[in-house]
């Protein structure tokens, strides 16, 4: 009777275990796996119980709003983020190849470390109309030299407001 019990103990241990991998799984991959919601008959959402059709995955459109609501939110996060990430890397890799203040680099050279000149926080133009860009502090001007393609660095200055 004891041994009954602990084994029935180890079972339902073993299937709480096997659930919360798939949740891990689940979360940890962003991955929508309906059919594993759809077996468990568990609201994606909420992880309340479904009732009718065994192909919903929510309990209720209040759910189903809520869950595609996080979602969208979560996928601007992570823009920002990814833009937040190439601004400062952008920003320390100028800042790394231009410590005497002014330089001179190929373009390719800084694409290969990581830079992407599409990320950039301000501009600005000199009379000329060259427009350099900048990301925070420090700018940098692409200009052709005969087959390269280099950038001219240079830092914020004050009469550049
Ligand atoms: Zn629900």
């Amino acid at each position: 009777m004891y041994l009954h019990f602990d084994v029935k103990k180890r079972i339902f241990i073993s299937v709480i275990k096997i659930y919360s991998y798939i949740y891990a799984y689940i979360y940890t991959y962003k991955v929508d796996l309906p059919i594993i919601q759809t077996i468990m008959k568990k609201c994606l959402e909420c992880n309340g119980e479904i009732e009718g059709r065994s192909d919903k995955i929510f309990c209720s459109p209040y759910c189903k709003s809520i869950y595609h609501h996080k979602k969208n939110r979560g996928k601007e996060k992570n823009f920002y983020l990814k833009v937040d990430k190439q601004l400062k890397l952008n920003r320390q890799l100028l800042n790394h190849y231009n410590k005497a203040g002014k330089a001179v680099i190929r373009k390719e050279e800084l694409l290969k470390v990581g830079f992407n000149p599409k990320f950039f926080t301000h501009y600005w133009k000199n009379q000329k109309g060259d427009v350099y860009l900048f990301c925070y502090e420090y700018g940098f001007l692409e200009k052709k030299e005969g087959e390269h393609v280099k950038y001219i660095l240079v830092q914020w200055q004050d009469y550049m407001s």
